[in-house]
């Protein structure tokens, strides 16, 4: 009886520190301020995704997404009324995919979001929708219901090369979403835009 309690004493022991340690490595990918995941994540889930194009091939894309003037949310409003912008950017983004479709916060005010199983024509369609969800969105102050006018995001759409690294996915990415900076802000820019001119949407 002595031995099998020590046992349980054990396993018990055990199943916590597993606990534990799932619990560190949830911390770990989470963005602490607005709740979803972060780049430590998507390095991670690049390496599966990209592990699944080798073995069952397919597309996968990276939508990378900058908030624009979002210096100017900070210097008008303070940088709580920005943190709060980046919240609910980060939550209407996370609601705007689905099924195993990722989610990141990048750093400061970018966002990625990785799209497995999904052609560039796909990720452009999601890329313009979000654009154009942000573009009719009239932000309001909760606690004094003052409007604070639009939040408006760029984008710039790639799409996976295999062997590739994430830098290189995400170099390209940001090379179309600089070019959407750069063409009056509020825009999606797909990489292929970039060698033929051709596909800029607003
Ligand atoms: P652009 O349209 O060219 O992207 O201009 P921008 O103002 O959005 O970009 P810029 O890189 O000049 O400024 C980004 C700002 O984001 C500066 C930085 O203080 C702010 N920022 C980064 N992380 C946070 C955060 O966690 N909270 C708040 N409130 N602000 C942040
Ligand atoms: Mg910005
Ligand atoms: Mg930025």
């Amino acid at each position: 009886a002595q031995l099998q309690e020590r046992l349980q004493a054990s396993t018990d022991e055990v199943e916590k520190l597993s606990r534990n340690i799932e619990q560190i490595r949830e911390q770990a990918t989470t963005d602490l301020l607005t709740g979803i995941k972060n780049r430590r994540y998507l390095v991670n889930v690049f390496s599966e995704e990209a592990r699944r194009v080798a073995e069952n091939g397919g597309d996968l894309c990276l939508i990378m997404a900058d908030i624009d003037h979002f210096k100017r949310i900070n210097d008008t409003y303070g940088h709580l009324m920005g943190d709060k912008v980046l919240k609910t950017t980060a939550e209407v983004l996370k609601d705007s995919v689905k099924g195993r479709d990722h989610v990141v916060r990048y750093g400061g005010e970018e966002f990625v979001i990785l799209l497995p199983d999904t052609p560039l024509t796909g990720a452009l369609i999601l890329a313009d929708k979000i654009c154009g969800y942000f573009k009719n969105l009239n932000w309001k102050r909760k606690d004094t219901s003052q409007f604070i006018g639009p939040v408006h995001l760029s984008f710039g759409v790639a799409r996976y090369r295999e062997n590739e690294t994430l830098e290189k996915l995400i170099q390209r990415a940001d090379r179309a979403l600089y070019h959407s900076k750069h063409t009056g802000r509020c825009r999606v820019t797909c990489e292929t835009d970039l060698d033929t001119g051709d596909r800029i949407t607003a």
